[in-house]
């Protein structure tokens, strides 16, 4: 039987290894992927580190990996509308089809989901099996390193025009790869105002780049009167949290106008106290809670932003290694030294 290359996690341990594997089988449903290019999440960090979310989540042996782009060079008996020769991207959530989530239009957060990469093997490979569901058709002139990074920009896209931006000003706290598209979201959708929100220098360089007009320290002692001259006194239209850490949440509420609109992405590491009367009730503060990506209306919004040109994700893709340097991959996304934005991985 042939063989490839795949990153896996053998063991319940830290660290990956690069071994020699079957090809996937693919089922009736699903499509065999020749991977042309796949990006590394903080999610396969956590993995890679093998954290207590991911040993409370993973069962090895497992191949990692959940956001790619590649060829279609095999097609499932049952799939329509696909066929070999095909470029694709994979939304990562692999829907159930039946619970009450999938019938009601919200398949990305199904009660049974499945995730490639973290339940099922994942794409850091030759090779992947994803069900025809997941795939989304790319145009051949899109370049393999945006091809890969589709699914985490589906997540800012998501967060970011899940209500209008037109004319309004936004905050993004964390300017992280998420934070850093959702900026030059907000600026393509015809934000008013944008404000990247970071610690990291580089990282706030990063969110000018990507379209922020003013960009402050998260730390800034002056951050509440600097973001009431900016705005008037009236404080933000809409603050993403993409940072998930607790000292930003809090900011992001007190700086929010009243009735405004607070999008919670950022995962924070444990729960976390808000004053719930004033920073909610009081404020008629919308709370939007944001996972993945919708299937697929936010995939079609995100490709007329980048065919209009209006969003140019490039500055965000900071780093480029092969398939096989995936250590170099988790160095640079800890590392504060160079700016890490994604990190796209070449078989
Ligand atoms: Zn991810
Ligand atoms: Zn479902």
């Amino acid at each position: 039987m042939a063989k490839m290359k795949a990153i896996r996690k053998l063991g319940a341990r830290a660290g990956m290894e690069v071994v020699d594997t079957d090809l996937p089988r693919i089922g009736p449903h699903d499509l065999l992927v020749r991977v042309r290019a796949t990006s590394v999440c903080g999610t396969d960090l956590h993995i890679y580190k093998w954290d207590a979310w991911a040993q409370s989540r993973l069962k090895p042996p497992l191949t990692i990996g959940h956001e790619c782009c590649g060829e279609v060079v095999e097609v499932g008996a049952s799939v329509q509308g696909f066929k070999q020769g095909d470029y694709i991207s994979a939304e990562s959530h692999i829907p159930c089809g039946h619970c009450f989530q999938c019938r009601t239009g919200l398949q990305h957060i199904c009660s049974n989901l499945s995730i490639l990469g973290v339940d099922v093997n994942g794409c850091f490979a030759d090779y992947v099996s994803i069900p025809a569901a997941c795939a989304w058709q790319n145009d051949p002139s899109l370049p393999v390193e945006i091809g890969s990074i589709l699914e985490p920009m589906g997540n800012a896209v998501y967060a970011t025009l899940i209500e209008d931006v037109a004319g309004r000003s936004v905050a993004v706290f964390g300017c992280g790869p998420t934070g850093l598209f959702s900026c030059g979201v907000a600026r393509a959708a015809g934000a008013s105002l944008v404000i990247g929100i970071d610690l990291n220098p580089g990282r706030m360089e990063l969110a000018r780049k990507m379209g922020a007009d003013h960009v402050i320290a998260g730390n800034d002692p002056e951050l509440l009167d600097k973001i009431a001259r900016l705005t008037g006194g009236l404080g933000i239209d809409v603050v993403l949290e993409m940072s998930g850490a607790p000292a930003a949440v809090k900011t992001g509420f007190r700086i929010l106008t009243k009735g405004g609109r607070y999008t919670a992405f950022g995962l924070p590491s444990g729960p976390i106290e808000l004053d719930f009367a004033n920073d909610i009730i009081f404020k008629g503060a919308r709370v939007l809670g944001i996972n993945g990506r919708e299937m697929f209306t936010t995939w079609y919004k995100m490709m007329g932003l980048l065919k209009s040109g209006r969003l140019k994700p490039d500055p965000v893709v900071t780093h480029k290694f092969r398939l096989e340097e995936f250590d170099k991959a988790f160095a640079a996304m800890q590392s504060n030294e160079v700016p890490c934005g994604k990190v796209v991985l070449l078989p």
